[in-house]
């Protein structure tokens, strides 16, 4: 179920091929596309850029250029030259590849800053408590507003953690937000919210997408996993046995809160952790957890500011990087992290690991970069295809513009992007060779539609749950 890729020939009856991949003309002019429309993939040369490969064999180029075409990298280096192909200005943008986001509760962006001041009005039985009114319509309304919040912050992968599938004309719907989108993503499958641990998921429909993903994969773009809740019942033990014979990735939470540390240790003894399974937060975890991650090739995302926000810790990357775990930087849900601002997120990683540790130069921008890039590609077994700018990988890539307030001069780019940028930084964003965003505007997303929908539901959905804040009139 990896990124494989399909034809067009193979995908034109499929759910979104025909408006992903129409052959409207070519259009000269970027950034023009009427609203609602898939942009084409085009043929760019970048040049004159500042260009982080993240390519550790190739590193920085300098006044470099990158080629692309039919949406894959055609060429990265200096002195390109592409006939016929779109010509973009890349003087005083830094170039990367898209931001890489591990584990997003995609339906909870109607909730967004929802979580209260108080015990019963916390994250979690305000998410749970209005999440069992959503309609299958609500989680269209979010997954349009998270994947246009991530592609105009410069992230072009996302990972939607689906405990919210009600139906599956709820699997559905987050799956055709993300689809026009252009994002490219994996759609993890799991329980309605608030469910007992004493039914299984959907299996039926988890099997039905599976078998027919090639369907539902956005020509490639999107693919499925299973969101795990974990070894709690006999029921929750099958979904796992199920996912792995579907040969879907697997991931789950664990060792968040203080009281549920020990869980990494059960999963262990009871032969659940596998190569290429995600375990998302891993704060309290003991050095034997740790080993037995990175002994069983596990990789672990962390969300600091959920983490932080919600009181379960700081997040121990240093710790995991150190054991050889594959660490990738996540969202977790805007209603604890307010948005889903990837700069934010690296800089709160490096700042928490120097301050925890007590060293200025413990963990480096450069490393913090890696981990929203390609290691986070790594952590979702897509480093193949994206995570680095390398001729022949699919292009996923961003401009960020240092002509900024925040952001002039061009001093040390890994610093100025860890410390400094900024979403509003990013001009260009670049995803399976189409580009989404361009001289800071998304091309192809109507975002007053998308905010107005998403506010609808929200107003409505909180209605119907009679869910309010104290506070509010
Ligand atoms: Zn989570």
């Amino acid at each position: 179920m990896n990124a494989t890729r399909w034809n067009r020939r193979e995908v034109l009856g499929g759910v979104l091929a025909a408006g992903a991949l129409s052959s409207a003309p070519f259009r000269s002019s970027l950034g023009q596309q009427p609203a609602g429309t898939m942009t084409e993939r085009s043929e760019l040369l970048i040049r004159n850029a500042y260009v982080l490969t993240m390519d550790a064999a190739v590193g920085d180029i300098a006044g470099g250029d990158v080629h692309v075409r039919g949406g894959a990298i055609a060429a990265v280096g200096r002195g390109l030259t592409a006939p016929g192909a779109q010509i973009i200005d890349g003087a005083g943008m830094l170039v990367l590849p898209g931001l890489v986001e591990t584990h997003w509760h995609i339906w909870t962006a109607l909730l967004r800053s929802l979580a209260g001041d108080s015990q019963e009005y916390g994250y979690f039985p305000t998410s749970r408590t209005i999440g069992t009114f959503y309609s299958s319509e609500d989680m269209y309304a979010a997954g349009r507003l998270a994947a246009a919040e991530a592609i105009n912050s410069g992230v072009t992968f996302v990972h939607d953690w689906c405990h919210n599938v009600r139906g599956p004309d709820y699997a559905q719907a987050a799956l055709r937000a993300l689809t026009e989108s252009g994002i490219r993503a994996r759609f993890s499958y799991g329980s309605p919210t608030a469910a007992s641990n004493d039914a299984s998921i959907d299996l039926r429909d988890l099997t039905r997408l599976a078998e027919s993903w090639r369907e539902h994969s956005n020509d490639g773009l999107l693919t499925l996993g299973l969101a795990w809740r974990g070894a709690a019942s006999a029921a929750t033990v099958r979904d796992y046995e199920v996912a792995k014979e579907l040969g879907l990735p697997i991931s789950v939470h664990a060792n968040n809160f203080q009281s549920s540390a020990g869980g990494i240790q059960q999963l262990a003894d009871r032969k659940l952790l596998a190569p290429g399974m995600q375990v998302i937060h891993a704060v309290w975890c003991t050095p034997a957890e740790i080993r037995a991650l990175a002994d069983n090739r596990v990789n672990v995302s962390v969300s600091p500011y959920s983490e932080m926000r919600i009181g379960f810790g700081f997040p121990v990357v240093g710790d995991l990087i150190a054991a050889g775990v594959t660490v990738g930087l996540s969202v977790d849900t805007t209603t604890l992290s307010g948005n889903a601002d990837m700069f934010a997120i690296m800089k709160a990683i490096q700042n928490i690991e120097n301050g925890r540790t007590l060293n200025e130069n413990k963990m480096t921008a450069r490393r913090v970069l890696e981990l929203a890039t390609i290691d986070g590609a790594r952590s979702m077994g897509i480093d193949a295809s994206v995570g680095s700018l390398k001729a022949g990988k699919r292009a996923d890539l961003i401009m960020v513009d240092t002509r900024a307030l925040n952001l002039a001069m061009l001093t040390e780019p890994a610093h100025l992007l860890v410390e400094a940028a900024q979403p509003a930084n990013v001009d260009t964003v670049i995803i399976d060779g189409r580009v989404l965003k361009r001289a800071g505007r998304l091309t192809s997303l109507d975002v007053g539609d998308i905010v107005a929908g998403a506010e609808r539901a929200s107003t409505a959905v909180r209605r119907r749950s009679g869910w309010t804040w104290p506070s509010q009139p």
